[in-house]
């Protein structure tokens, strides 16, 4: 038998099959991933093979992971040197953006897509709770998905209380998997009810914003929308490290810097200090958005990334 993982909980893995049945697998043998080292061998999305357990019809063992065309992984907070598989065969991954309660900081969304990046997984921003925004804001939002449209990252602007953008976000990632992040509070469950009402998540009714950290979720989760459209909702996501980004090349995870490629005096210009750097020539004369530029250095000066 075949099917998709939609739920792992410790050493048992929730894998449905194309017909819709479901079995708790376990895991025979031990899977390795050529280069890296894993604190878990299964990640939700993953496509296995299985034999159902004499015995028990509703049981399995895995025997076979088909080989991934992506995955997600974080550092363990266990163990250094080994990374936490979260996720895997994503066509997009959805950060939720939100201005207020709480508010997004960009260098939160920047880091985001620099993981994006090093996973090669398209990304949609979503800006969500727009009808909590005045003239001004919708217009920073503007600005925004202008920028950020720019450098490839899909924008759209919704409201999951007043049911705005929900269609175009439904036909986004109709036939898609796709995972979704941001932090806490910022509508991810009220999202994904508005979308499929079934689902009746629980949301956070929290009141006061600057509490942040309540997670619903513990575990990784995927949801079905529809036929072929699957949503993934993982709590580990936030912690989302930048495990395979060196600090000479973390240049190339931000679109624009990749384009300017070459064009700096030194072929190893890291764009902080060097002379005739041409990122930095564009940051001043506003080619290179500030923010971005901003978000560049605080990557490149956290100890965290210096792998
Ligand atoms: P999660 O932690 O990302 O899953 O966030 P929730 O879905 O639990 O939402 C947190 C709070 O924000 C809840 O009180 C929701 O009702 C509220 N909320 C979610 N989306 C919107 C929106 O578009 N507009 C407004 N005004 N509130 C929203
Ligand atoms: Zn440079």
């Amino acid at each position: 038998m075949e099917g998709t993982v939609y739920r792992s909980t410790g050493s048992w893995y929730e894998v449905r099959t194309a017909t819709n049945r479901l079995f708790s697998c376990r895991l025979k043998g031990k899977f390795k991933i050529k280069g890296l080292k894993v604190t878990n061998p299964i990640a939700v999305g993953d496509f296995v093979k299985f034999e159902v357990e004499s015995g028990n019809d509703n049981q399995g063992i895995i025997n076979e992971i088909v080989p991934r065309k992506n995955y997600l992984i974080r550092k363990s907070v266990h163990k250094a040197e080994h990374a936490h598989l979260l996720a895997s065969n994503l066509d997009y991954l959805i950060f939720i953006f939100t201005l207020h309660s709480p508010r997004t900081s960009l260098g939160f969304l920047d880091r985001f897509l620099v993981s994006a990046e090093t996973f090669r997984i398209p990304v949609l921003i979503i800006m969500n709770k727009i009808d909590l925004c005045d003239e001004d804001d919708l217009e920073t939002l503007d600005a925004l998905a202008y920028l950020y449209e720019g450098l490839g990252y899909e924008c759209l602007k919704t409201s999951a209380e007043e049911n705005i953008g929900l269609e175009t976000l439904k036909s986004k990632i109709a036939n898609k998997t796709v995972l979704i992040s941001g932090h806490s509070g910022v509508g991810k469950s009220t999202l994904l009810n508005a979308l499929d009402p079934e689902l009746d998540l629980p949301t956070n009714e929290i009141s006061d914003f600057a509490s942040k950290g309540v997670h619903t979720t513990t575990f990784a989760e995927m949801f079905d929308f529809g036929d072929n459209t699957r949503i993934i909702d993982s709590p580990g996501i936030k912690e989302l490290g930048l495990m395979e980004v060196k600090e000479a090349e973390l240049g190339h995870y931000f679109p624009e810097f990749r384009a300017l490629l070459g064009k700096c005096k030194y072929h190893n210009c890291i764009h902080v200090n060097e002379p005739k750097c041409i990122v930095k020539e564009y940051v001043e004369n506003g080619k290179i958005s500030e923010s971005r530029y901003l978000s560049y250095l605080s990557m490149y000066q956290n100890d965290d990334n210096r792998r």
